[in-house]
């Protein structure tokens, strides 16, 4: 690891979330107002050139592992494009991406092809109905085809995301953990964070992990694990005697996992964010724009890395939307 990419807490950065958009076509009641939020305009957000430009510049500092996030990055046209690009970059070792899995069926083997590794699903219900409601669009999302189309493509191993809500979606906490006993996926529970606009939701509807894992239980006893061979972030593993599949728990509410924070985000529009919440960021779009070299501007903005997030103190940490950051 090159000194160059660690903080100034000694933690090391080799990881970076990339998003891609910051449009998308759900709304999820968590994570966008109903209306959309102001988009940016095209000549702002980067180029697929671009991001790989920026890529290699990282590459040679430590970077080795990408996430391809948003907004929904499947609505961007040519997403396969971008991938093939990361790809033949030197040094990246792992490409995943983050996705609502809408367009997963139809994508799925052109993303492989293009040298995508592995994929992360947000499912937040397994009911038609409920998924449309939560994301206040009837796209068809069926969460079994989308997951199916990701492993028949090599795209493993594939994490489901679902963000718990008390009173929304928490009574299928039991139901979604029983799909790790049948396949060969790793669900993670994340625990709701009440950000920005979406003040309808309150702390009365985070479920904690803890309530979570004790319901899953429900189902025979969990056994901590290692989790999925590839993918180290926040979550905490578990697994049920024989699962192909493993239980995980993302708990940004009730504890903070800032001291293995091993993660930097670029925004669509090519901001540099050495932390999910709060205001450090630094620009590369217009360095880049203007031929500028972006690695003192990446060893600065990481000798700036907050040590931990604020949200637990300041409830919102001038974050609007999950969306607008890369999640
Ligand atoms: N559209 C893609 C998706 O839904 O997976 C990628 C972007 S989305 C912003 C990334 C992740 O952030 C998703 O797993 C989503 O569930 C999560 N997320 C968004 N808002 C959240 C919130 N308020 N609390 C917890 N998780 C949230
Ligand atoms: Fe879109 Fe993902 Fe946000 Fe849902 S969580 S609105 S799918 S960006």
């Amino acid at each position: 690891m090159s000194e160059a990419l660690r903080d100034q807490h000694g933690r090391s950065i080799e990881y970076l979330r990339i998003s891609v958009t910051d449009r998308c076509n759900f709304r999820c009641v968590y994570c966008m107002p109903a209306e959309g939020l102001p988009w940016l305009p095209k000549q702002e957000i980067l180029s697929y050139e671009e991001i790989v430009a920026v890529v290699r510049q990282l590459a040679p500092l430590g970077l080795r592992r990408l996430r391809i996030t948003g907004g929904e990055p499947t609505i961007r046209p040519d997403l396969p494009a971008l991938i093939a690009q990361l790809r033949a970059v030197d040094g990246i070792e792992d490409i995943a991406l983050s996705t609502n899995g809408v367009r997963l069926p139809e994508l799925a083997p052109a993303l492989r092809e293009a040298g995508l590794d592995r994929v992360n699903i947000s499912v937040d219900s397994l009911r038609p109905e409920r998924i449309a409601a939560i994301a206040r669009r009837d796209l068809g999302f069926h969460p079994e085809r989308a997951l199916e189309a990701a492993l028949a493509a090599g795209l493993g191993p594939v994490k489901l995301n679902m963000v718990v809500m008390r009173g929304v979606n928490d009574d299928e906490v039991v139901s979604v953990a029983e799909l790790t006993r049948r396949l060969a996926v790793h669900v993670r529970f994340i625990e709701l964070m009440p950000v920005g606009e979406m003040a309808h939701l309150t702390d009365a509807h985070v479920v904690p992990s803890a309530e979570v894992l004790a319901r899953a239980a429900s189902l025979g006893p969990l056994r901590e694990d290692a989790g999925p061979a590839r993918g180290n972030g926040p979550a905490r593993y578990h697994r049920f005697a024989g699962a192909p599949g493993t239980v995980g728990v993302i708990t940004p509410m009730t504890h903070t996992y800032c001291g293995t924070c091993n993660r930097v985000r670029l925004t669509a529009d090519g901001r540099l964010r050495t932390c999910l919440y709060g205001d450090h960021e630094v620009n590369l779009r217009d360095p880049l724009r203007r031929g500028e070299p972006l690695g003192p501007l990446f060893v600065r903005a990481l000798a700036e890395k907050p040590l931990e997030h604020e949200l637990l103190k300041l409830r919102v940490g001038g974050l609007r939307a999950l969306s607008q950051v890369g999640g």
